[in-house]
């Protein structure tokens, strides 16, 4: 079976244990290639690469750096298809999905911070008469980047792109769950020539790997994605060293939909906002509170499309829904369910597992479900589940679905859909997120601040707030 390698100064390596665990399948359940477990070791090694590369990657002009950044970027490009095929494969999710966003969106990512870093520039503070301030914005050194599996490729370059640009040297490591694009990045670095020791990937689990990243003293920042429960971990050790901290968490997000809503487009974009990537993004809307007028006509139109939602194998052109990422995921996904029965919810749609034909038939998919009937306080409403599952509520006035909408300990994205100018202004307003989309859902701009409030995160992404968090502010004043 193929072996990931680590990819350390430039060279594929083994894990320095030489010890492997298996990469397995979403769609099938098998394993189909092995993953180094590294350790404290590895990341040694990552770490004392990255530090050696940082004297002339950070000394080399901006213009250069982003030629290199392009480069990355168009290595990528001349392997779309195998790219696309990895992550599929890897993650489980619609070739399709890999196809038009996955890719397309790391490509982007690259050529985003590439472009972003040459037009990049610091600020002046003039005194009158006193003097002037100059802020030098200056990389940080070596920093580490974790990244999660639910849009590997995707989230992996959301971080070591800017991180680069901005000119730190970076080890990083990609979910264990989902490597397989990481490493073949690794191949785009090798045959262009990429600089030796600039970007480092250390594979394996995140309380070995991930958490050799954290400790290590010389990792001066540490950028997360991941779960609320991992982020609290890696903020307990990171906080006390003093390391910058940027922390992209869970989420719980609500979908607001007004009475006085474009049905049709709420509808389907309602169906993406519920299930897209198996209702595996962050962004996903899980709790969809519904005015009273409408609850009814929507209920009965959204199950009807969610019951026609067809689940399949990644490669099916015609599949909506793929597999979820993992076994425990999925288990851990159907145990939601049951405990939202419990609860007293209504399953109005999907509930279970599906048995797909061989060789699909050890695969891990989840008919798209919908549940009614709970409270807005019970723990299926407010703990993520973050699978195909959404429950309906629904509300009355304002003031209603603010207070559920803001009930969870998350507050990462909003969707409201109404046609009342006004009240979305009102609604975007108040309502405990850090993203909040207006009759719309995951439209990205990549200069705009991405990240939650609450437990769902510390710090923003994306456009200069990235280039802020890689780079350390120094302030000089000139005296007249
Ligand atoms: P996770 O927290 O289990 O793992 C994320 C990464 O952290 C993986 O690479 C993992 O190996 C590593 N890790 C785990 N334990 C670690 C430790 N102790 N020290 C260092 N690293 C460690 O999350 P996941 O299951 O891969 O991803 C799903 C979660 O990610 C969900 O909660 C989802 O909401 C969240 N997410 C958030 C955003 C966002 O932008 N806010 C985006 C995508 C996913």
């Amino acid at each position: 079976m193929e072996k990931i390698q680590n990819y350390i100064n430039g060279v594929f390596l083994a894990p320095k244990k030489n010890v492997y665990f298996d990469n397995i399948e979403p769609a099938t359940g098998k394993a189909y290639c092995q993953i180094p477990n590294s350790d404290d070791a590895d990341v040694e090694l990552a770490v004392n690469s990255a530090k050696e590369a940082f004297p002339s990657w950070s000394g080399m002009s901006n213009e250069l750096r982003s030629d290199w950044m392009m480069k990355l970027a168009e290595g990528i490009e001349a392997r779309m298809d195998e790219f696309v095929s990895a992550e599929s494969r890897d993650n489980g999710k619609p070739i399709k999905l890999a196809a038009h966003i996955d890719i397309p969106r790391a490509v982007s990512n690259f050529k985003f911070f590439a472009t972003g870093i040459v037009h990049y520039s610091s600020e002046s503070h003039l005194m009158h008469g006193v003097g002037v301030n100059y802020t030098l914005r200056k990389p940080i050194g070596v920093v580490g980047c974790i990244s999660p599996w639910n849009l590997p490729l995707y989230l992996f370059s959301w971080k070591i792109a800017p991180a680069m640009a901005a000119g730190n040297c970076v080890v990083a490591k990609p979910s264990e769950v989902t490597p397989y694009t990481a490493y073949i990045l690794c191949k785009v670095m090798e045959e262009i020539n990429f600089p030796k020791g600039v970007l480092n990937i250390v594979h394996g689990y995140g309380q070995n790997a991930g958490d050799a990243i954290v400790r290590h003293p010389l990792t001066k920042a540490i950028s997360f994605t991941g779960g609320t429960t991992t982020g609290k971990a890696i903020a307990s050790i990171a906080a006390p060293m003093f390391k910058k901290l940027s922390l992209e968490l869970g989420g719980k997000n609500p979908n607001i939909i007004f009475d006085d809503c474009d049905f049709d487009e709420m509808l389907s974009t309602t169906m993406r906002s519920s299930f897209a990537n198996q209702g595996q993004i962050c962004l996903c809307g899980s709790r969809i509170f519904v005015q009273r007028g409408i609850y009814e006509k929507f209920k009965t139109a959204f199950v009807e499309k969610v019951r026609k939602a067809n689940v399949s194998f990644p490669t099916d052109p015609e599949a909506h829904l793929g597999a979820v990422v993992s076994r425990p995921h999925m288990e851990k996904v159907l145990s939601y369910i049951e405990l939202a029965k419990e609860e007293g919810g209504i399953v109005l749609a999907g509930g279970h597992q599906v048995f797909l034909d061989a060789p699909y038939n050890n695969g891990f998919y989840i008919a798209p479900t919908v549940i009614e009937g709970l409270d807005y306080m019970c723990r299926t409403n407010q703990e993520e589940i973050f699978g195909p599952v959404v429950t309906l509520t629904p509300f009355d006035s304002e003031e209603d679905a603010l207070r559920m909408a803001n009930s969870t300990e998350y507050g990462l994205s909003a969707t409201i859909w109404t046609r009342d100018l006004q009240r979305a202004h009102r609604m975007a307003d108040q309502v405990q997120a850090g993203i909040v989309w207006l009759n719309s859902w995951l439209v990205r701009d990549l200069r705009t601040p991405f990240g939650g409030v609450k437990s769902s995160g510390v710090g923003r992404e994306g456009g200069w707030e990235a280039l802020r968090f890689f780079t350390e502010a120094k302030n000089v004043f000139v005296k007249y």
